[in-house]
């Protein structure tokens, strides 16, 4: 009988939403947990769900409460734990700023030089403006950091922001990027089961692979094939089958979602028509 994988996931922020509709996504059938519950399972796989806070999960998973977690790159990098990294999940993307107030004369991560930054990454913090050579006090802060310039606590912040909306309505504004972060799956250092792991990886990689990708497919006179082929931006071959009308090709191929809105109106000026994208469900290269 192989044993069951435990998966931690955070049990509610940011993060909370997105990972169950990934899970959702990926068939597994995961169940809710009942009110104030804080364990599941799933419907299709042996997989015991355990919710928890993002911030906990490397320590669940270093400590070998769970085999496996999803959590933040930023609370990874964090929190320093010994676990494995194995797949980026494409949700929950921010990234650690520098900021200061709208009036600071600041203008790079040089000018943080010798100010107090309040953090609620002083780790990174620290590690990212120290390997620049840049010397700073950081003030530790468990949330809300962008208030600290306002009560005197600090004359800069780091913290996450994704829109800038935050920053902006606290009157801040970026001056560097110290760090890049995104949902991560990760894993037990040296578990017992790797194979478990490695199938739950390859699961959830299909659909995020499948998410940032589009099925496409479209007609072509065959005078205009090479042109056509040569703008697609895919890493195979794509595929070409004859039409009942002579002369004309329908081209399929898998192409990344985020080129769509410039792809397909370069197709059509090189002749490409009766153009369709499709969603892709699941897609293992
Ligand atoms: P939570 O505090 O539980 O809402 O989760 C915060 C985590 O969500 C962070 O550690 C990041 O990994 C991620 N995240 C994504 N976008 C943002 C954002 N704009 N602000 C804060 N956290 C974000």
């Amino acid at each position: 009988m192989t044993r069951r994988l435990s998966l931690a996931l955070p049990s509610k922020g940011r993060l909370r939403e997105p990972a169950w509709s990934l899970l959702e996504a990926s068939g597994v059938d995961p169940q809710e947990p009942g009110e104030r519950m804080l364990q599941s399972h799933c419907r299709n796989a042996d997989i015991d769900l355990l919710f928890v806070r993002a911030d906990d999960v490397p320590e669940y998973v270093q400590d070998g409460v769970v085999d496996c977690g999803i959590t933040g790159l930023d609370l990874l990098a964090e929190r320093q734990c010994d676990v494995v990294e194995l797949l980026r999940l494409g949700f929950g993307k921010c990234s650690l700023q520098a900021a200061v107030p709208l009036e600071d004369g600041a203008s790079s991560l040089e000018d943080l030089g010798g100010r107090r930054v309040a953090t609620s990454h002083p780790r990174i913090t620290g590690e990212v403006l120290g390997s620049l050579g840049i010397d700073v006090e950081v003030v530790r802060v468990t949330g809300a950091a962008e208030i600290a310039p306002r009560l005197g606590l600090a004359e800069a912040i780091v913290d996450l922001v994704s829109t800038g909306s935050t920053l902006r309505t606290n009157g801040l504004r970026t001056i560097g990027t110290l760090f890049e972060s995104e949902a991560v799956l990760i894993g037990r250092t040296g578990s017992d089961d790797i194979e478990a792991q490695r199938t739950l990886t390859t699961v959830l990689g299909s659909v995020t692979n499948a998410r940032a990708s589009r099925y496409l497919l479209c007609n072509v006179r065959r005078a205009d094939l090479d042109t056509v082929t040569s703008l697609l931006p895919t890493a195979g071959s794509p595929t070409v089958m004859e039409l009942a009308t002579p002369g004309v090709v329908a081209v399929h191929a898998l192409v990344p979602a985020a080129d769509i809105w410039s792809l397909l109106p370069r197709l059509q000026s090189h002749g490409a028509t009766s153009i369709l994208t499709l969603p892709v469900e699941r897609m293992l290269p």
